[in-house]
């Protein structure tokens, strides 16, 4: 999609710094932080919400989860805890439409989520 924030980025178009790549999808910190760690792993295809995932994209979501596990090691959060979240449409407060991740840690988390 050519007028997509995350294609963009993910295309190397809007250059940031990759914490995580691989063939299938790339991680980079989020812009406005809601945790001392917060990265969004994002897969390199277009897939607007996670109602749009179908059951031959079960690997690449699979991906994502190793790459959140990576990303939350890396960032040495994997012992203490940490949370991803997949924020779909709005009432969850999906404010871009390119699937992605939320890898949050390094702080307690709260529960139930607001
Ligand atoms: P959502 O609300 O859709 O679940 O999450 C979108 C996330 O993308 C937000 O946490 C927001 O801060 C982040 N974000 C929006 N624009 C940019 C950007 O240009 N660069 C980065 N790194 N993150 C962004
Ligand atoms: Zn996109």
């Amino acid at each position: 999609m050519s007028d997509c924030l995350f294609c963009k980025i993910a295309g190397g178009e809007i250059p940031v710094e990759f914490v995580y790549e691989d063939d299938d999808v790339v991680a980079f910190r989020d812009i406005n932080p809601q945790a001392p760690l917060h990265t969004l792993v994002v897969p390199r295809r277009h897939i607007a919400t996670l109602n749009d995932v179908q059951p031959e994209d079960a690997e690449l979501i699979g991906r994502m989860y190793l790459a959140a596990q990576r990303v939350a090691a890396d960032a040495g959060v994997a012992e203490p805890g940490y949370r991803t979240v997949f924020n779909c449409n709005a009432q969850a407060g999906q404010t871009v439409f390119h699937l992605h991740l939320h890898v949050l840690g390094g702080r307690a988390m709260q529960w139930p989520p607001g």
